[in-house]
């Protein structure tokens, strides 16, 4: 049996779990067995709501008073029950902050392996080989997992799997499952709910990112980008040095001490591409990049390439864009 956990982001289903369900319905497929959709938590019904419409075999229901506001002891005694119980052979979550937080816990309370942030997975007859990005993403190195492992917990960077490829159906079951949590198991206080950034944007789920690098310059040509993205109905976000400026906030960092991003639409604007910044947007579907320098080093990845200032090019384009 596979389990795909499910996490809540502000009422929703969280786009990393959307990834996570196409990668369990696709182990599903290849070791043909049953899927099984776990909802823990405060919204753990709502989330049944919204999972109800892809192929599964059951969604289960935790539901518990201890564990309405999220905590690592709360959820990972909720998750490892579930594990000790249903003895899934797989356990998939989106590597997001909340995965990084507890599912080491489970995998110590269920002594089984936690094989993190891997980036894609290959089935070769009886083995299975994932893959992962180590040394500041520098290096690609692949994890066979012992054949004599019955059980594993994974985790799946932002785009390892597509959202397109979900497979909508109807679950053949629904089922409540009885947690025994006391208060002695909770010895972490919430403070106040997990999220992903403190602004009102979360560019890791964002469909259309512009970014800005240190091309931009100055504060005082901000406004430039910031016309244009609301015309265009981007999110903004930003390189380190432009944070480091102070000209944006951390929360719209893109890097690898920022967010990791997946949009449809990826638009560097005066960003060189140093590989601490690539390694967290890579994964988007179309790269776009403006630059002076044609050997940027972002045109390596980029899909489209404009040669070019930025101060021509963004202005005329807002006004292109506002006049239709
Ligand atoms: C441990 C560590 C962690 C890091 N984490 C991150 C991270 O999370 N995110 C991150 O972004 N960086 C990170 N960095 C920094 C990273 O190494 C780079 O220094 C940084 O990404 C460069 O930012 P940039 O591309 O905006 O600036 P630059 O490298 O200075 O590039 C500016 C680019 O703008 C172009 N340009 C200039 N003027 C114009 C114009 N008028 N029109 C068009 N193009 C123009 C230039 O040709 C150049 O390519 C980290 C570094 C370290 C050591």
């Amino acid at each position: 049996m596979i389990l795909v956990v499910l996490e809540n982001q502000r009422g929703i289903i969280h786009d990393f779990s959307l990834q996570a369900i196409v990668a369990g319905q696709q182990f599903a497929n290849e070791y043909n067995c049953p899927l099984n959709i776990l909802c823990l938590g405060e919204n753990a019904d709502n989330l049944k709501n919204q999972a109800s419409k892809y192929e599964c075999d059951s969604i289960i229901i935790a539901e518990h008073n201890l564990i309405k506001e999220y905590t690592s002891d709360g959820f990972s005694k909720a998750l490892s029950d579930v594990i000790q119980d249903k003895k899934p052979q797989f356990t998939i979550m989106g590597h997001s902050y909340m995965a990084r937080d507890f599912l080491p816990r489970v995998s110590v309370k269920q002594d089984i392996p936690f094989i993190s942030d891997l980036t894609s997975v290959n089935f070769q007859n009886e083995k299975i080989v994932f893959s992962k990005q180590v040394f500041n993403a520098k290096f690609l190195t692949n994890i066979e997992l012992d054949p004599n492992v019955k059980s594993a917990i994974l985790s799946f960077q932002s785009s390892a799997f597509s959202k397109d490829k979900l497979i909508f159906g109807t679950p053949k079951n629904i089922e409540k499952f009885n947690l025994s949590l006391d208060k002695e198991d909770i010895r972490i206080v919430s403070q106040e709910p997990f999220k992903e950034t403190s602004s009102d944007v979360d560019l890791s789920s964002s469909e259309f990112i512009v970014t800005v690098g240190r091309g931009i310059e100055s504060e005082d040509n901000l406004p430039i980008m910031e016309k244009f993205v609301d015309a265009i109905g981007a999110d903004l976000g930003s390189s380190r040095p432009v944070v480091d400026m102070g000209i944006l906030p951390k929360s719209r960092l893109v890097g690898s001490s920022g967010h990791t991003v997946a949009p449809n639409l990826y638009l560097a604007v005066g960003l060189s591409g140093a590989i601490q910044h690539v390694v967290a947007m890579k994964g988007s579907e179309k790269i776009m990049a403006i630059n002076t320098d044609r050997d940027a080093p972002i045109f390596e990845v980029a899909d489209y390439a404009v040669i070019g200032d930025l101060f021509d090019i963004i202005p005329e384009l807002t006004r292109k864009i506002s006049e239709d």
